[in-house]
Parts: C-alpha cells; sequence; structure tokens
C-alpha cells in the first residue's frame, strides 16, 4: 500500500537497494506496518510527527490510521533512582505522543511540580542533581509497581502505555536491564550522571552496557523488524541511543535480514548537534560529528551494513554523492523538526525515499 499525498518537495523516489518491493517499489496489500528505532526526545519528535503523517494519508476514518507504527525503544538510559525505575526514553516518547511533554523544558510533563523531590533530597535519598518531577515520579511508581508484580518491563510499559493512546506501540528494545556506563578519567559512572550532572564535560573514554551480552530482545522486538514493510531509524543518538539497540544480541542480525528497507534520519545537522551531546559520544567512538560520517558509521546494506537510505539535512547536500559509494542512497530535505508539521514533512520523506 502505498503513500500518496506526500507533498511535493519530497516526491524523489529511490528504489529499495533491496528491491523488495518489486518493479512497482512498493509493498503487497494489507495493514502497513513500520518499525522505527528510537532513543528519546530526537526519536519522540520523530514518531509524533510520522503518526501526524499517517493520520493524514492512511486514515482509519476515527481519527487515528490503519498504519500499524512500533518503536522499538533504547533503555540504557534506564536505572533505579530511589527505589524506582526510571525510563526516561520510553518515558519521552509516552509524553510526547500523550501531547502532555513539557515542550519548553524538553522533558517531562507539562504543569509539573517537584515538591516530593525536595522531601526525598532532604532524607538525602536519590540524586541531588536529578529531580523527577511529581507526576513524572507516579509514571515511575506504577511502573516499579508493575515490575514487582512480576511483570516484565516490556509488559509494565503496556499497561503503562494503555493509559494514553498513544496510537504507537512502544517496546523497550530488551525487558534486561544493560544500563549504559560511562568510562571515564574520574571513575565508571552511569551515563544519567555523565549528562545530567557532568554535562559531557568529563571525557569519556567509552561507553559499556551493563550485561549486555546475556541480555535477549524483549518480546516483539524481531518480530517487529522482521515483519515489518518498512523500518526507520529515528534521528536519535548513534552512540548511546540507536547503539545501545543495535548491541542487544539478535537485534542487528534481525536488522540485516529484515526484508524491509531500512532508511534512517540524521540526528546531525551541519556539523553539530541539534541538542544533546551525541557530538561528545561520537567523539568518544571516533566516528565524526556529521551526517556523512554517522551514515558510514551505520553502514550501507549492500556491504552488510543497516541503512538503504538515509536523510541528510539541504544544508549538508554534499553527503548525498558522498554516500553513494557505500551504497547509501541520500536525499537532502530539511531535518528540523520545528513542530508537528515539519516533522511530518521529515516522516513523509523517510517513507518516500524507498518508495513507501
Ligand atoms: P535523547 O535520548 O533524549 O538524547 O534523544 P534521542 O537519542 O532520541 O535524540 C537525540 C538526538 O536527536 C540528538 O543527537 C539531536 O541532534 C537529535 N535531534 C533533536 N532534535 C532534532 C531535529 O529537530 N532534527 C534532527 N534531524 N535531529 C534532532
Ligand atoms: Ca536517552
Amino acid at each position: 500500500m502505498a503513500v500518496s499525498h506526500l507533498p511535493s518537495e519530497y516526491s524523489v523516489t529511490i528504489d529499495s537497494a533491496h528491491g523488495r518491493f518489486g518493479s512497482s517499489g512498493r509493498a503487497s496489500v494489507g495493514t502497513v506496518k513500520i518499525t522505527v528505532l528510537s532513543g528519546g526526545v530526537g526519536g519522540a519528535r520523530f514518531l509524533r510527527g510520522l503518526r501526524h503523517h499517517l493520520r493524514e494519508t492512511l486514515p482509519d476514518g476515527a481519527g487515528g490510521t490503519t498504519a500499524e507504527v512500533t518503536a522499538v525503544v533504547n533503555t540504557g538510559d534506564d536505572m533505579w533512582l530511589s527505589s524506582l525505575r526510571v525510563a526516561p526514553d520510553l518515558d519521552s516518547i509516552m509524553y510526547t505522543l500523550a501531547g502532555s511533554n513539557d515542550e519548553v523544558r524538553g522533558w517531562g510533563r507539562t504543569g509539573e511540580t517537584e515538591r516530593v523531590s525536595v522531601e526525598l533530597n532532604a532524607y538525602g535519598v536519590g540524586w541531588p542533581w536529578f529531580t523527577l518531577g511529581d507526576l513524572d515520579l507516579g509514571t515511575h511508581i506504577a511502573r516499579t509497581h508493575f515490575l514487582r508484580s512480576g511483570l516484565a518491563l516490556s509488559e509494565a510499559t503496556a499497561r503503562i502505555t494503555d493509559r494514553w493512546n498513544l496510537g504507537v506501540t512502544l517496546l523497550p528494545v530488551t525487558d534486561d536491564e544493560v544500563e549504559t556506563q560511562v568510562v571515564t578519567d574520574e571513575g565508571t559512572m552511569h551515563f544519567q550522571e555523565w549528562w545530567t550532572r557532568h554535562r559531557a564535560s568529563v571525557t569519556a573514554r567509552r561507553f559499556e552496557q551493563r550485561n549486555v551480552d546475556i541480555a535477549s530482545p524483549a518480546p516483539g522486538v524481531l518480530e517487529a523488524i522482521a515483519s515489518a514493510d518498512v523500518i526507520l531509524v529515528a534521528p536519535s543518538n548513534p552512540v548511546v541511543s540507536i547503539g545501545t539497540i543495535l548491541g542487544i544480541p539478535g537485534v542487528r542480525n534481525a536488522l540485516v535480514a529484515a526484508s524491509a528497507p531500512i532508511v534512517g534520519v540524521s540526528p546531525i545537522i551541519s556539523g553539530a548537534v541539534v541538542r544533546g551531546m551525541a557530538d561528545a559520544c561520537l567523539t568518544t567512538i571516533g566516528v565524526q560529528t556529521s551526517a556523512e560520517a554517522v551514515a558510514l558509521h551505520y553502514g550501507g546494506r549492500s556491504s552488510g551494513g543497516l541503512l538503504d537510505a538515509w536523510l541528510v539535512d539541504d544544508s549538508d547536500a554534499d553527503a548525498v554523492a558522498a554516500l553513494a559509494p557505500a551504497g547509501v542512497a541520500a536525499l537532502a530535505v530539511p531535518l528540523w523538526m520545528r513542530d508537528p508539521e515539519t516533522s511530518a514533512r521529515l516522516a513523509a520523506a523517510a517513507l518516500a525515499a524507498v518508495r513507501y
């Protein structure tokens, strides 16, 4: 089923490098299944845009879409704090899709207060530099309640997201605890400490995912990859968001083997991050902060990597020709997600890149 209402500026199409859509470049009939690999804020904005686009182009007549969107979400930022399980990327996506995220601050809930955190600080409980809002704490208490009742994180996530009518299924990439540790000259610390407390000012020597070697993909993750009609890599942190997802045993192989084309969106525009610390993360793993270098890091599918197509910003149009030898069909389009409409156009461009 093809999306036929793409804005004209996004009507450029590229054949899937795998040619699996046949001569028409289109998938077989049935519900369109889209699987998105996602981190927190960049992924959340992209998913909101994708949902917006699909509601317009594949409407279900009841305000939603007939397409099935599954987000496979990074859990490397998760942590136990004050005995509560906190899952920042899952929650960023949930609040953004629910329309209850704080757009000004960029994270957390709207109308938030922080009275409980003040009390916890007074007791010396938790991290004084990491404030959890009162409404947000409700989410963490609910999640911890479900986990303590014996549910896996994926089941707890289903219970928590059920409340919100998100229109997107959120799957943590794994039910196992694979927290990202940052190895620095000042010691090894949780990713949240490196970023929130130190603002990435302490040089990261390397990133390690605790227990990743014994982790498994959460139920539904490999199926969502294998059964997708198209797979999108959101403009998320390539190291500590997408890199963590790819690090779960079995996930990368499932992507390489997937029959769907894989389209990625650059989180880097004009050699800089839009927000966050992906530049510091990329430097740590020896990858330049550029749209081109991130694409080469993911690799072209024809040479054993992930990408069939890659979207770069108009300002990075030079990367289009530079990536051709690597077998990555790059397209230059506006990559700034300023609001749901610009995000929707970006999602449309990602689908159009493989004639979807
Ligand atoms: P986090 O988990 O909250 O850090 O969020 P993600 O991993 O999903 O995304 C972080 C990345 O999103 C950063 O590298 C940003 O550069 C990128 N990003 C944020 N806003 C935009 C945007 O409007 N356009 C693009 N292309 N990337 C963005
Ligand atoms: Ca994150």
